[in-house]
This record gives C-alpha cells, structure tokens and sequence, in this order.
C-alpha cells in the first residue's frame, strides 16, 4: 500500500483496519494491539492497515469498472518506485524548495517521465528512442488515460505538489503542444533531448498582468527584417520548472486580430544574454521552480514556431484538457491527503477524556467531507 509521507511523518500510534468491501472499521483480535472505543466498536490498531480515505478504493479491492489487470499492475509498479524515490522524502525536499537533479535523471532513466505525458503516447518516438516499455513490462501502446491517473495520482501521494511538480510539470505540460502540432524538424530537434530527459522544458503563458484570460497575453514576437528571426519582448510570470527550463514552449503576439494574432514559440532558454530569468519565493509547491522569465529582443529562428502562425490559441487550449485534467488529479489526492491525515490525529488525540472520534460531530464532519473526496476521484475517474 502506498502511504503518504503526510500520513507517515504523523507518529502513527493509531490506525484503524479499513475493510475496503464493508467501508467501515472492523474489529481485530490481536490484543498486542491499541485498543479505541469508539460508537460501540472496539476499535484494534494496527500499522499496517489502510486508513479510511487514505487511497483510491480501487486498488484496495472494490470493484470498478474501469481498472483491468494491466492497470492493477501499473499502479504497483508506480507506488514502488515514486514510493521509494519522490515519497519518501518529499516533505524534506519541500521544506529545502528544491529535489536534487540526480531524481530527475532516475526517473528519466527508469522511463518514469513519459507517463506524465497524455495518452496514446507516441510509439515511433518512444520506440525509436528505446523507450517502449514502461515499468511492469507496460507497452507503450497500451498506455492509456487510466495509466496517466494511476501515475498522476501516485506521483501526488506525498500530498505536497511541489516535489513531484519539480519533475513533471515541465514534460507534462510544454511537451505535448510540440508532439501535437510541431513540425517534423522541430520534433527532431527537440523531441529526443525532451523525452530521453536530457533536456527540460515548460509551458509559459501566463504575464505579471495577463493570467486565466489568456487573451490579455501583451508579449510580442516580431518578424525580423529577413523574415528569419522572430525578436521577442516581454516578460512572463508564475512559470513552474522556468528556473530549469532548457527550451520553453511559449505564447507570444504575432500580430493580427485576436484570436489569430496569438503563437507558440519554442524559445530556447540556456546562454541568452537577452533573457532574464529569477526563481520566485511563493507559498506552497516551494519545490517546484516557479520562475520569473523576461525577454529583452531574444531572438527566436522561425523554425521554432509551434503549429501555425495565428494557431497559438488552438494549441493552447488543446494542452489545457491535460493540463486541467492534471490538476484536478493533483488536488483530489491532496484532498484525500488532508482527510486521512486529519482522521488519523483525530483517532490519536484526546480529549475530555476520550478520543477525539469518538464525539460524533468529529465522525460527521470527517464522514461528509470523506464523502465529497470520494465522489471528486469518481468524477476525475
Ligand atoms: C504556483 C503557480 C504555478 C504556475 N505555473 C504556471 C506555468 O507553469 N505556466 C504558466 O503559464 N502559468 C503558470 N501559472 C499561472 C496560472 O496559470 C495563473 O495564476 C492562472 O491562470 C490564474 O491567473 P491569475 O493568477 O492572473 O489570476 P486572474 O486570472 O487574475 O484571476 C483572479 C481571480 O479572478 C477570477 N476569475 C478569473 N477569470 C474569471 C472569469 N472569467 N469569471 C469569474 N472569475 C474569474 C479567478 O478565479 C481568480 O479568483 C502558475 C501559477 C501559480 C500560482
């Protein structure tokens, strides 16, 4: 079972025994274990139990009709290996704001920075690169949207965004408008790089003054005098990965009325004089490089276009469903996160006399925002 580092770092004297087919707690006859009284139940603890809310029903036995084998699979082999290596010391590397880079090269060696990407994945790519096979023998042609929630939520387990952030955001969200609609020779100037992990990149839309309306986007990208270049001014706000970004897919003005007059750009990042760039001190996903990015007349080669001119806000908006879908996977396992941590300080603190779920408004209110957690990862599923 995977155990968040959130629920772990809690000194555990108290866990329940879940029966994931009754929903509700069982005794256990061991006696060498805590005993709670609780409702009328006596209440055995016991580690190495799953606390109510603590994970999907799914890979605790209830049925569904979504999950077949392969993906029973798939999520043990993602527990296993972000367990081991993002989990375990997910709090820590929060608290120093940064996940040293040797993580980001063992995920990209074990292939564990694909399945950030939408499905279906793209098989040439992936099998020209020898990249597919994913963990458990998973084809790459078998990924599908149930293994990208299986990783996503996993990756979110710890209940922090910020250590997982560090390692995906940039492939999840600045690579996919290049497979989607880049051209063959950007594919093959970037791709390898990007997909193999040795190139970082992100996605960067968002201006100090220009944020969910994305129409309000003032930076601009104009053609040189050759028509060989395109010269970028302006500056970009809030970018998550930025401050280690290689090459940044980008929304810049190309002139003309809106919607039309909105690109993509492929703006290399690293040695350019021209371009300014300074992390951000913010609250929460402290881990996650959020980067401050100003252009001052970089110029960018025209191949570097991403799609179309004028087709930027297509583009964009495509790259929104898995970007929106990402988030909604991310802040449900925080949700559930936050639940489970607080049912377990509930079963372990006292008061009055008694443990604190033992007072019935502490059951209600545990029960009912347990309820809307469940139904949120129905509605994601
Ligand atoms: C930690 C972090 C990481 C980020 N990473 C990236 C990144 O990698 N790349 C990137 O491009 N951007 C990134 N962003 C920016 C993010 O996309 C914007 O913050 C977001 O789009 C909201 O924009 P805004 O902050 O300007 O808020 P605004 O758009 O100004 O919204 C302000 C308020 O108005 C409300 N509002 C906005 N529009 C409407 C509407 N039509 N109807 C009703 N209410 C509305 C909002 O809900 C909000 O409460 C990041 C932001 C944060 C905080």
């Amino acid at each position: 079972m995977c155990k968040s580092s959130l629920n772990s770092s809690v000194d555990s004297l108290a866990v329940m025994k879940y029966d994931p087919g009754l929903g509700f707690l069982r005794k256990q006859q061991d006696p060498s274990k805590q005993n709670i009284q609780a409702n009328n139940l006596t209440l055995s603890v016991t580690l190495a139990a799953v606390l109510p809310f603590s994970e999907p029903p799914y890979p605790n036995g209830l049925p569904s009709p979504y999950y077949a084998p392969l993906h029973h699979r798939w999520q043990k082999a993602c527990c296993a290996f972000i367990s081991e290596n993002l989990t375990a010391n997910a709090l820590e590397w929060e608290r120093e704001e940064l996940v040293p880079p040797e993580i980001f090269s063992k995920f990209a060696a074990a292939n564990f920075l694909l399945p950030s990407l939408p499905a279906p994945l793209l098989i040439e790519w992936a099998k020209q690169l020898g990249l597919d096979i994913l963990a458990r023998g998973l084809k790459v042609e078998e990924f599908d949207y149930l293994h990208f929630l299986i990783y996503s939520d996993e990756m979110t387990g710890n209940g922090l965004s910020g250590p997982g952030a560090s390692l995906t955001t940039g492939i999840t969200f600045g690579v996919p408008p290049i497979l989607k609609f880049g051209s063959k020779q950007l594919l093959e100037r970037f791709i390898p790089d990007l997909l193999m992990g040795r190139a970082r990149s992100c996605i960067v839309i968002t201006e100090p003054g220009t944020g969910s309306d994305v129409a309000g986007i003032e930076r601009t990208a104009v053609k040189s005098a050759d028509e060989k270049e395109y010269i970028v001014n302006g500056s970009k706000k809030w970018i998550t990965n930025g401050i280690w970004a290689d090459f940044v897919t980008t929304a810049v003005l190309t002139g003309g009325p809106w919607p039309s007059g909105l690109s993509l750009l492929l703006i290399p990042l690293k040695n350019n004089l021209s371009i300014i760039i300074r992390k951000l001190v913010i609250m929460g996903l402290a881990a996650s490089g959020t980067t401050y990015i100003e252009f001052d007349d970089t110029h960018v080669p025209v191949e570097n276009l991403i799609g179309i001119e004028g087709m930027g806000i297509r583009c964009i908006m495509t790259n929104f469903n898995h970007e929106l879908l990402t988030t909604a996977i991310g802040v449900t396992r925080q949700a559930r996160v936050a639940v489970s941590t607080a049912l377990e300080y509930v079963l372990k603190r006292e008061a009055f006399g008694k443990a604190l779920v033992e007072q019935p408004v502490v059951r209600h209110r545990l029960a009912k925002v347990g309820a809307m957690v469940e139904s949120m990862w129905a509605w994601v599923e």
